[in-house]
């Protein structure tokens, strides 16, 4: 027994909730989409759960961050989702798949067959043990993707008020939640293996000028040491962290943001998987041509660096999600997503957003000991990337743009004199 659609969205995050806007606006029929999700609310802006939902007051609470209100788009309720005959499965898990048969199998037991699907399943937090920690279970530790996650890290962060946190990961999980605890008067250290903090996108300058900014409001760093054990009272609740480096850190809780692994377990051994992901082609195809594949879970071709990858942000998932449904259902009209990567982030009174790549040489400009700075990369004889903390609306569209239009950089003093303005020029 089973239910059959025209079009299956496997996953109930950001990018199922932009694609099922986008179905609806190039005018899909009713009863011809199905959402399956294993979250038990309907899709919502994932980023909110760092943010507003830790905030101590006038938190974010749904309905109020369910997609697509990120992008000034409409806020898709259960409603919406029923008064535009699209089946939303919540609570339910996709156990299997057969993507030769086009079937999906329920954690509920049912079969869902569709003709065309599209996997929008997104990443997993990485645990602890995975790095040869156990306890990572206890209940005042504390892992952020989901919101029963976020709901979990409210009510741990208000059973210890005043008390010690410890923030495992100097990534972007790591730096917006110490932000949140420091808001809600916790005291925070920071604990990561690297030199500084977000050590994949930050330069140590750009990463100084953070770490500073965070030091000023009381957080604690510890870097180049990781997590070794944990020390547990009688109730299993954990009371200190041992680090490799022989320091013991007495912890009322602990936050754990050490990266995520993308969920492809359901099609390992049925489609080409690269760089951790499921490879799509230009159109978001996978290797198997009824499938497509968008968001944090889609490696797919960026066309600006000539080579695949995984991004694992809000606006790829958000214009991947756009993208695809165009490739489905006007594939005469469409081209190959031709994609430049964003990534941004707000925490305390501060705010930057990046666009591009960030290799080759780096170029700073503005002023690094007040509120407004920036830097680019430039790569044979390119602007690639482009970094701005502090900006106005016009000026983070002037990097944009710039990045997208790679103009050729002859004389890197020339780029430093002039700062943003060469942006906003060019
Ligand atoms: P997700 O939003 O993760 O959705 C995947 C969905 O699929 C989930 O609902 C999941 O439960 C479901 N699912 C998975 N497997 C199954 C299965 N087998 N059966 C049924 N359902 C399944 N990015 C930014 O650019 N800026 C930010 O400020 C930012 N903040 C973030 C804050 C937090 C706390 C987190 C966790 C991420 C943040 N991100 C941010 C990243 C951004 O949220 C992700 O890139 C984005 O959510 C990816 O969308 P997605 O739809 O691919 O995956
Ligand atoms: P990140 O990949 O950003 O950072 C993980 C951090 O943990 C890295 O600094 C990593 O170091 C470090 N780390 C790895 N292993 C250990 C260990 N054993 N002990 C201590 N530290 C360790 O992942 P996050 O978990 O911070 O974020 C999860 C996801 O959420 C990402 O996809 C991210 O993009 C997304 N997100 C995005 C936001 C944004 O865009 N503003 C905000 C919040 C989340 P190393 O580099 O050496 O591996």
């Amino acid at each position: 027994m089973g239910r059959a659609f025209v079009y299956v969205i496997l996953g109930g995050g950001v990018a199922a909730g932009y694609a099922a806007l986008e179905f609806v606006k190039k005018g899909v029929s009713h009863g011809e989409l199905c959402i399956i999700s294993d979250e038990p609310v309907a899709p919502y802006e994932r980023p909110a759960l760092s943010k507003g939902f830790l905030l101590p007051e006038a938190a974010a609470r749904l309905p109020s961050f369910h997609t697509c209100v990120g992008a000034n788009e409409e806020r898709l309720t259960p409603k919406w989702y029923k008064e535009h005959g699209i089946e939303l499965v919540l609570g339910t898990g996709v156990k299997s798949t057969d993507v030769k048969r086009k079937t999906l199998l329920t954690t509920t037991g049912e079969t869902i067959s569709y003709k065309i699907l599209i996997v929008a399943t997104g990443a997993r937090a990485l645990k602890l043990e995975e790095f040869g920690v156990s306890g990572s279970d206890a209940e005042n530790v504390c892992y952020l993707r989901h919101i029963a996650d976020a709901n979990r890290l409210v009510d741990v962060m208000q059973s210890c008020p005043g008390g010690n946190a410890v923030v495992i990961g100097g990534g972007y999980i790591g730096m917006e939640c110490a932000a949140s605890l420091v808001i809600n008067k916790i005291n925070v250290t920071m604990v990561f293996p690297e030199e500084h903090c977000m050590a994949r996108l930050f330069t140590s300058k750009i990463a100084n000028y953070y770490e500073e900014y965070y030091k000023s409001r009381g957080v604690n760093f510890i870097k180049g040491t990781v997590l070794s054990s944990f020390d547990f009272d009688s109730n299993g609740k954990v009371t200190a962290v041992n680090l490799r480096d022989g320091t013991t850190l007495s912890v009322d809780m602990v936050v754990v943001g050490i990266g995520i692994r993308p969920n492809t377990g359901l099609f390992e051994g049925q489609l080409t998987l690269e760089k951790g992901g499921i490879k799509v082609n230009g159109m978001l195809q996978s290797s198997n041509s009824s499938v497509y594949a968008i968001g944090d879970v889609a490696a797919f071709p960026v066309k600006a660096f000539g080579e695949t990858r995984r991004l694992e942000h809000v606006d790829s998932a958000r214009k991947s999600a756009i993208h695809v449904v165009s490739s489905i259902m006007e594939p005469n009209k469409t081209g190959e997503f031709d994609y430049i990567p964003f990534f941004y982030s707000r925490v305390f009174t501060l705010s930057w957003q990046f666009y591009g790549d960030n290799v080759g040489e780096v170029v700073y400009y503005g002023d690094m000991s007040g509120s407004a700075f920036g830097a680019y990369w430039v790569s044979k004889g390119h602007l690639v990337g482009a970094f701005l903390e502090g900006g106005t609306k016009e000026e983070y569209e002037a990097i944009a743009k710039a990045t997208r239009l790679r103009p050729a950089i002859e004389d890197l003093t020339e780029l430093e004199r002039q700062g943003l303005s060469f942006a906003v020029t060019v």
